[in-house]
């Protein structure tokens, strides 16, 4: 692990049992009050992408804004937002997405990305992969191709991960944590 990694796992905070008995929550609100840590994830994500041929960011609620802006300004890429249904105005397309209990919405606007963009689907953690492949999915029914997916978190023990990669979609995360 390198120092950044070491440095970045350090400030993110743990949080047993939230939302729910057995959830170890994984607070990344932490890196936003250390600008070195910040500066860190960000500079990773934008050293990964400097030279790469994605068009587009599709950036997940919420948490996935906040990183995936900073990379829209350095990287000079347009940022299209995946948000939570009904949030989104304008003419838009939803994905549902099973949850371990019920189910949930994503959407994007139809006018977010197209036929030949390359897009990089961001968010904060992958946990069993069903937002972003959700995003995925709205990705490829406005026409366009997912390039990667990536997130600062990867808890490879619920397998998301893994779910992408199979469905076709590389991964790149720049952390992960054992445990649910
Ligand atoms: P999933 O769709 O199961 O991969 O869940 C990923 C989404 O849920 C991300 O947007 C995360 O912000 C959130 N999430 C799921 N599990 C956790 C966790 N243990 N700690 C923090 N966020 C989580």
């Amino acid at each position: 692990m390198s120092y950044d990694e070491c440095y970045v796992k350090s400030v993110i905070r743990t949080i047993p049992d939230w939302p729910e008995p057995g959830v170890q929550f994984r607070d990344i609100t932490p890196i936003f009050k250390d600008p070195k840590a910040l500066r860190m994830v960000s500079d990773a994500f934008i050293q990964r992408y400097i030279d790469s041929d994605i068009t587009h960011i599709a950036s997940i609620d919420a948490r996935g804004f906040l990183i995936s802006s900073i990379m829209a300004y350095h990287l000079k890429l347009p940022l299209v937002l995946v948000r939570k249904k009904g949030k989104l105005p304008g003419e838009t397309i939803d994905q549902e997405y099973a949850l371990e209990y019920g189910s949930a919405s994503v959407e994007m606007q139809l006018d977010a990305v197209g036929p030949g963009d390359r897009v990089l689907v961001f968010d904060d953690l992958i946990a069993t992969g069903g937002t972003i492949l959700a995003a995925c999915t709205l990705v490829k029914k406005l026409g366009a191709t997912v390039s990667e997916a990536a997130a600062l978190i990867d808890l490879p023990d619920l397998q998301g991960s893994t779910l992408i990669q199979d469905s076709g979609v590389p991964v790149h995360t720049l952390m992960a944590f054992e445990g649910l």
